[in-house]
């Protein structure tokens, strides 16, 4: 996640209980399911019938319509149009994909996330109005990529392309060592935010206090900083 999509989840109504999400295939389904199984009501539509009929079956939503979501009449008339967010989880097909979320946002739904599955689809869908675009293999490959190169850095926020703030096992070098005999601020020009204690984090650690092998830190800084821990 960076900072323009924590924009789009603040924005995000905390009474809203509904979604809608269009498409059932493994990405829209696993959107349901959670959703349901976190006490939402969600509305599950898709073109193909079996695809409805399953995710009734299987109890991922509350709600299932066989519908063809480019068509802007059956989509008003599902009342999909009243939902304060809909999941357009359409990855396979652009031009469908395309369609319904401009449908979404000339409907009036106020916040339309959508799933891309190219760089030129997530460009195409930030151009009819989508809200937030999501591109799940993309984003799990960086990922994983990161998490093989560097298995110590267990979360990353970034801040923009170049900063970005991270949860990181202790290195060894740092083991036994205070926060002021590390010295992160004139040796790598980061900020300490806080320190794992017993699996809770101490915010604004106190200088003295010594890091342990095992426990975790988290710190603030440019990535290039950041990627000169000895981790
Ligand atoms: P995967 O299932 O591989 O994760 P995905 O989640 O991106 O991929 P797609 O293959 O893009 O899924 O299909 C999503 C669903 O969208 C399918 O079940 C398909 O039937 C449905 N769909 C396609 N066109 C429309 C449409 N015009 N209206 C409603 N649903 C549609």
């Amino acid at each position: 996640m960076n900072l323009s999509s924590l924009g789009f989840f603040r924005s995000l109504r905390k009474d809203n209980h509904q979604f809608a999400v269009i498409g059932l295939g493994r990405f829209g389904r696993a959107v349901c399911s959670t959703l349901h199984k976190l006490g939402y009501q969600v509305l599950g539509t898709d073109i193909d019938e079996k695809r409805v009929f399953d995710a009734l079956t299987d109890q991922i939503v509350g709600h299932a319509l066989q519908l063809d979501s480019t068509e802007p009449a059956a989509l008003k008339e599902a009342g999909v149009f009243e939902f304060d967010t809909v999941i357009v989880a359409i990855g396979n097909y652009i031009q469908e994909s395309i369609i319904t979320t401009l449908n979404m946002k000339e409907g009036g739904v106020p916040h339309v996330v959508a799933k891309a599955s190219s760089e030129v689809h997530r460009k195409l869908l930030l151009r009819v109005g989508a809200d937030h675009v999501v591109f799940p293999e993309y984003e799990a490959g960086c990922s994983l990529a990161r998490s093989l190169t560097k298995p110590s850095i267990l979360e990353r926020f970034d801040l923009d392309p170049d900063h970005s703030i991270v949860e990181l096992i202790v290195p060894d070098e740092f083991h036994g060592k205070t926060i002021s005999e590390l010295q992160l601020r004139n040796r790598y020009g980061l900020n300490l935010l806080a320190v794992s204690h017993d699996g809770k984090f101490q915010i604004n650690p106190y200088p003295n206090q010594r890091l342990e092998r095992g426990s975790a830190i988290v710190v603030i800084g440019c990535n290039k900083d950041i990627d000169r821990l000895p981790i």
